[in-house]
């Protein structure tokens, strides 16, 4: 197999579910095989041996896991598939409507795509139907329609569904920030110069060596302010997250993009501080383990750097890869992270 036995070990330690299906880990102690990603307490290193895939381990005596169901890797992959064909098609299926379009019962089935996915079957479908009425939002049709010709039965329903997950009110996102306020000041941190860009309901613009000029062009609409006492406050917390590795998780963001793009984000936030994913990871763990590329577009899409750590992402092959500030300040960073706190 392709992969050498020490990144088959990180794997199964770090239960990378990116490697499933990739190869099979085998516990010569208690004679059976798992997925990299089996959720079960790692065995010891001494016990284990690597296996291509459950033929070669069923071979070597073992037996699969009855938790992970290592032989059901492509099954799943297949059912997920069949799934989100489904639910992309529009006709709202339900879950015993998948369980049977995939051959799987209905609770097995939720599971396996929650662990693919991240989310539920249900979940997916309102994040897809968010995803139609944005792409139509950034169109010419009214707002309202726009609502309507995504699926929703009223546009109160789409207003509740949207709560809390876009800061900015539909029109609000369509005319460019327009009737929104933004807060924002430019501050010297050991990383340069640093624009943090606010509105009342969280941080939507964090940058390096970016002024005025810069936000306005991304909000063209908003209203742009300095100072006020709850921006200070806030831009407090967001310089000492910036300033010390590892923090800020609890500063609120106001950020909009495509569901995809909002559960990359998602992914990213979930990195812990001082490792690192390739786009293929972050793809799969926003759902669409084929959408590398779209992924790397998200990673780009980013307006809140450090916040959303966009610069934990690296190219599969290790090098650092490319950063929208420079790699400079994208290595600075990673360095800082790596050092034991
Ligand atoms: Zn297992």
């Amino acid at each position: 197999m392709a992969i050498d036995d020490k990144q088959a070990w990180a794997a199964v330690m770090r239960r990378d579910r990116a490697f499933d299906g990739q190869f099979v880990t085998g516990v010569l102690s208690t004679g059976i095989y798992c997925r990299p990603s089996c959720a079960a307490r790692h065995p010891a290193r001494a016990n284990v041996r690597f296996f291509a895939d459950g033929a070669q381990a069923r071979l070597a005596g073992l037996r699969a896991c009855r938790r992970c169901l290592p032989d059901d890797v492509a099954r799943d992959e297949a059912a997920v598939r069949a799934a989100i064909d489904a639910i992309r098609s529009g006709e709202s299926p339900t879950l015993e409507e998948l369980g049977a379009i995939t051959g799987y019962s209905p609770t097995h089935f939720s599971r396996v795509f929650k662990r693919t996915t991240g989310l539920s079957p249900a979940a997916y479908a309102r994040a897809l139907k968010e995803e139609r009425v944005r792409d139509a939002l950034s169109g010419s049709e009214r707002v309202t329609d726009a609502i309507y010709d995504a699926g929703y039965e009223a546009p109160s329903r789409f207003y509740a569904a949207m709560e809390g997950k876009m800061g900015m009110s539909p029109s609000a996102w369509k005319n460019g920030g327009r009737g929104v306020t933004i807060r924002w000041a430019v501050v010297e941190t050991t990383l340069g110069e640093m624009l943090v860009a606010a509105t009342d309901k969280g941080v939507c613009r964090l940058s390096f060596n970016e002024g005025e000029a810069e936000l306005r062009a991304r909000f063209p609409e908003a209203e742009l302010a300095q100072g006020g006492a709850d921006f200070s406050a806030l831009l407090g917390q967001v310089i000492d997250a910036v300033e010390t590795p590892g923090t800020g998780q609890d500063i609120p963001l106001d950020v909009a993009g495509t569901a995809f793009q909002e559960a990359c984000w998602k992914a990213l936030r979930q990195i812990p501080p001082g490792e690192t994913r390739s786009y293929s990871e972050i793809a799969a763990a926003a759902g669409n383990p084929r959408a590398v590329r779209a992924a790397g577009t998200a990673n780009g899409a980013n307006n809140v750097a450090v916040l959303i750590p966009c610069h934990r992402v690296i190219r599969s092959d290790g090098a650092i890869g490319g950063y929208a500030y420079g790699t400079q300040i994208k290595e600075e960073l990673l360095r800082r992270e790596g050092e034991p706190g």
